[in-house]
């Protein structure tokens, strides 16, 4: 059978980058126009050219996000905007309209068109009904539940994709107004302002009816998928999708590479056992910056599966630092400081090789061998001891004590 598909997103060159090295089969991304992320992507077209070149060359594959709800106005250039997607190579776009759909299958026959998760394809119906527009591939609405995903693989006539992991919508997958309304930012055109996560004070009549110390929040906890990849594997799912084009390099890092772990752990093993779940689910919180749960999976999406106050999660790790170098004579590597750490600190290595080696960081020095007793300036580059074999790109990551 064909080993399933690990998907992951970037916002520009060095994420996408980092995702194929951290072990993703296929990338996606937004160009400049007609993607839903316009204000996150900096993915300029020779960017789009540049990255497909570096995937290709390790035999990943590259989607092209031209998923907005298009209006009249919207139209210009696109045909030739997947034409030259298609002269550079990419692999498929990843479309809401099934005029686009149609229109890139004339003009670009032998890339693939990938519906988007937007037009909420929640049976097998549709996605007959969505071959016939020249699909070759649905992103399920993040709607379904576990029991849906089988029987729609059951009977799909499309290869099936689905979301794994990141931010939800409170709304059927972004086809929503919400930002439209409150910031003059269009949600299904690349602007959405994450309105539903904003804190709210709640009126009625004028009287405040909410806690005035606690304001609401009308926000989904993140969607975290590790117990149900077994059985996505099993029924045939086609492609495992992680949410996040806005997410920092060490995010991708963290979440494609435990993912990784994991997906290649079922082909090996057949199966995963109770505890390495709960490994695979405190790996994953080593990046989280929102709680998570497993969203529509598990059934309706009640009141557990909100955050009406909270909106941050017990991070149980900080990114503070990538490896540039490492100098094996002297255990020495040169490190570029991400955010702030101190002698003493508790740290910890993973990277595309290495898999979280620990040590107490007892000697730093600057670049003209002066010692440091912290590294507090993010963007400096830095000799730490790191008593093990570390590689360039590796991430260091202090543990919180707690
Ligand atoms: S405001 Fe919230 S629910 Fe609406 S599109 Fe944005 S993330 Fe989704």
């Amino acid at each position: 059978m064909n080993k399933i598909e690990l998907l992951a997103p970037a916002k520009d060159f060095e994420k996408a980058k980092t995702a194929i090295d951290y072990g993703a089969d296929a990338v996606y991304l937004g160009g400049k126009s007609f993607s839903l992320r316009t204000r996150a992507s900096n993915f300029e077209n020779e960017d789009i050219k540049r990255i497909v070149e570096y995937a290709h060359s390790r035999g990943v594959k590259i989607y092209v996000t031209v998923n907005i709800v298009f209006h009249d106005e919207d139209f210009d250039g696109l045909k030739e905007y997947l034409k030259l997607l298609d002269s550079y190579g990419v692999d498929a776009v990843i479309v809401t309209s099934p005029f686009v759909m149609t229109l890139s299958k004339s003009v670009a026959p032998d890339m693939e068109v990938h519906v988007s998760t937007q037009l909420s394809s929640l049976n097998s119906e549709a996605i007959s009904t969505l071959k016939s527009f020249g699909a070759d591939r649905v992103v399920l609405g993040r709607e379904a539940s576990m029991p849906e995903i089988v029987s729609i693989c059951s009977t799909s006539k499309l290869p099936v994709e689905v979301f794994i992991h990141g931010g939800m919508c409170s709304n059927y997958s972004g086809r929503c107004v919400m930002s439209n309304r409150m910031t003059n930012r269009d949600a299904n055109r690349g602007g959405c302002a994450h309105s539903c996560r904003w804190k709210y004070h709640v009126y009625e009549g004028g009287v405040l009816i909410s806690d005035p110390n606690n304001p609401l929040s009308m926000s989904s906890k993140d969607l975290r998928a590790v117990e149900y990849i077994t059985d996505m594997i099993y029924c045939g799912v086609s492609s495992l999708k992680i949410e996040g084009r806005m997410k920092s390099e060490y995010y991708i890092a963290q979440v494609v590479k435990t993912y990784r772990k994991l997906i290649d752990e079922v082909y090996e093993n057949l199966s995963i056992n109770k505890d390495r779940i709960e490994y695979y689910n405190r790996e994953l919180f080593k990046a989280e910056n929102r709680p998570s749960d497993t969203g529509f999976l598990s059934g309706t999406a009640d009141e557990s599966k909100s955050l009406y106050g909270v909106n941050g999660a017990g991070v149980t790790h900080d990114y503070v630092g990538i490896v540039k170098g490492y100098d094996e004579r002297r255990g020495l590597a040169l490190i570029e400081v991400k955010n702030m750490f101190d002698l003493g600190d508790q740290l910890e290595v993973f990277g595309p090789a290495i898999d979280n080696k620990t040590f107490v960081n007892r000697v730093m020095f600057d670049q003209e061998w002066h010692l440091l007793g912290e590294a507090h300036k993010p963007t400096e580059t830095i000799y730490v001891r790191i008593p093990f074999r570390v590689s360039a790109n590796d991430m260091v990551r202090k543990i919180h004590e707690s």
